[in-house]
This record gives C-alpha cells, sequence and structure tokens, in this order.
C-alpha cells in the first residue's frame, strides 16, 4: 500500500531530497490550518514500449491551478516546468512493470491566515502493481459533503479528506470498502476518493460538480468513452435510493479507476456489470496504449 513505502526520494523545494529530509516546520500554516492542495496522478507501465507514461497530466496541473488560487496559495509554475518536475522524480523511482501514483503537493510553509504565504510544490511518488480494480462493498455515511460555502469540494484540499477519513472509519466498523457521501439535500454526492456512477435503463450517470463533488478527470475521461462506445451517458442530481434501484453501480477516480460495486448497504448487485466491465475495459487498454483515444492523454516520461 502507498501508504506504508519509503520511497528514496522525494520532490521539495525545487529539487530532488531525501525521504528523510523532506520535512516542514511544525508552525508551518501547512501544519497547524491544514493549508494544502494536492492531486493524484497515475502513471502506467506499457509493457509493449517499455516506457511510463503519466494520464492527463495537463488537466491535473490546471485542477492544482485552481484549488491554490481558490486556497490563495502561490503556485505560479508554469506548466512545463511542473511536468519536467513530476519526470525528475519519476525518473528517479520508476521501475519496470510496475505503475505509479504521482502525488503533487501545494502547501503553505509560511504565512499566517493568508497573509504573507510562501508556498512550495512537493511531490512523491509510490509503486502500484499492474492489475484491474475489483469489486467493491460500499454504504452510505452518516458524514456529509457541505455546501459550497462551507468546504467547496471542488478545491481537492487535504481539509476535505478530514469528511472522507471519518467515513471510511465508519464504513470499516460496518465491513464496507468504501462509502458514499451525501449532500446537505441527502443527494449522492460523491466517495471518499472517488466518483459516483450509476448504470439506469442503459445510461450512465453521474452526478454534477454542484452536487458537492470534485470535478474528476476520470468521469470527464468515461463521458468521452461511452461517446465512442454509443452509451448514453448523462450529468444530473442522483438520488439516494437511486442505489437501490440502479442495474449498475461503479466508483470512479484516478486511483480507483473503475470500480465495480458487488454490494451497496444490505444490497447485492448482480454478479455482472455489462456496461461499465465493457467501459473499464475501454479505458485499461488505451492507458496501457493498447488502443488509442482522444480522450486518454498520455505523456510519456
Ligand atoms: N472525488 C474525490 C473526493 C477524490 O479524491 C477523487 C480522486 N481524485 C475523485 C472524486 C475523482 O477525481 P479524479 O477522477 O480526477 O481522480
Amino acid at each position: 500500500m502507498a501508504q506504508l513505502q519509503r520511497p528514496p526520494f522525494v520532490y521539495m523545494n525545487g529539487k530532488l531530497t531525501g525521504w528523510d529530509d523532506a520535512t516542514v516546520h511544525i508552525a508551518s500554516e501547512a501544519l497547524i490550518r491544514g493549508i494544502s492542495v494536492f492531486e493524484g496522478i497515475k502513471g502506467y507501465w506499457s509493457h509493449d514500449e517499455q516506457t511510463l507514461s503519466l494520464l492527463a497530466l495537463r488537466a491535473h496541473y490546471e485542477r492544482l491551478v485552481n484549488s491554490a488560487r481558490l486556497m490563495h496559495l502561490p503556485f505560479a509554475l508554469p506548466y512545463e516546468e511542473f511536468e519536467h518536475a513530476c519526470a525528475l522524480l519519476v525518473r528517479k523511482l520508476c521501475v519496470p512493470e510496475k505503475d505509479l501514483w504521482i502525488r503533487p503537493t501545494v502547501y503553505a510553509r509560511e504565512g499566517h491566515w493568508g497573509e504573507g504565504t510562501v508556498s512550495d510544490l512537493a511531490i512523491t511518488c509510490y509503486h502500484q502493481e499492474k492489475r484491474l480494480p475489483g469489486r467493491i462493498k460500499i454504504g452510505v455515511s452518516t458524514w456529509q459533503r457541505p455546501l459550497d460555502t462551507g468546504l467547496p469540494a471542488r478545491i481537492k484540499s487535504a481539509a476535505n479528506y478530514q469528511i472522507g477519513r471519518l467515513a471510511r472509519i465508519e464504513g470499516r466498523a460496518q465491513g464496507f470498502d468504501d462509502m458514499v457521501l451525501l449532500n446537505p439535500w441527502g443527494r449522492i454526492a460523491e466517495g471518499t476518493g472517488s466518483a459516483v456512477l450509476i448504470v439506469r435503463d442503459g445510461c450512465v450517470i453521474s452526478p454534477p460538480s454542484y452536487e458537492g463533488c470534485l470535478e474528476s478527470i476520470t468521469v470527464c475521461i468515461i463521458g468521452r468513452l461511452c461517446e465512442t462506445l454509443e452509451i448514453p451517458f448523462e450529468r444530473r442530481p442522483v438520488d439516494r435510493t437511486e442505489l437501490q434501484v440502479a442495474d449498475e453501480i461503479a466508483l470512479a477516480g484516478t486511483l480507483m479507476e473503475l470500480g465495480i460495486v458487488s454490494q451497496v448497504e444490505q444490497r447485492e448487485m448482480p454478479a455482472r456489470a455489462p456496461i461499465f466491465e465493457r467501459i473499464r475495459d475501454e479505458y485499461w487498454a488505451c492507458v496501457r496504449r493498447e488502443r488509442e483515444h482522444a480522450s486518454i492523454v498520455l505523456t510519456a516520461v
């Protein structure tokens, strides 16, 4: 698991730094007020081409820039330098036949209530096995995504994951792998680290970001894959009870890819999820460079 790995290098202060030297001060705003924003980027190993490619790197960069702006964290690094920083670390840590998970974080190293903020970009990178996501059991959490005027889900801030963490603790005690968070109107917002998608009458449906979810890059990709596969795709609010009548349910995200749900609360889902299995297989083939699709943008490093 990523959190148990201690890779020898991270990227920090504009250069490669040893794992043990990658520290922030106890009094930094990153720590005392949780002021940081981040991205999770997937690096895919292609066996045929013997290369590692980063998926949707520019889209992740743009969301990181938006998150930093919304948090008033100075972050003026041009895209090319961001790509260079990621590539520097990836080349150092990449090994054949393993995927990578890259986590760039912009954090407040200095500052006080938004005055005199000095930020830095830190990047950590972890190995991952190349394998299709397994089927998952999900519950519905009593914890909620707050309103946009509370803790905006659009900002991929570390603070947003407090709620996800509480939900996962709640879910583990009930035997679930992950939890769905509702919004203040009692409708589906998202998973703790992924978007929620359902299939009803042949149509793939996912809530739009105004329902209290992150602007997911994976859901955008899935929407465009659906177009080519001629599967209807819709963004609209999703009621909690629709989880009980959906034909298929999946969680989607950079790390999760497309995880098909086998159980939701007490409901066992059908053994097969033909529409999500089709999309998942197409996604998998494209990220491994076995097939091409305009929505799957890979940056070889
Ligand atoms: N919601 C949350 C809370 C997440 O952490 C993630 C993963 N980044 C997602 C949704 C899915 O976003 P993406 O597809 O861009 O990874």
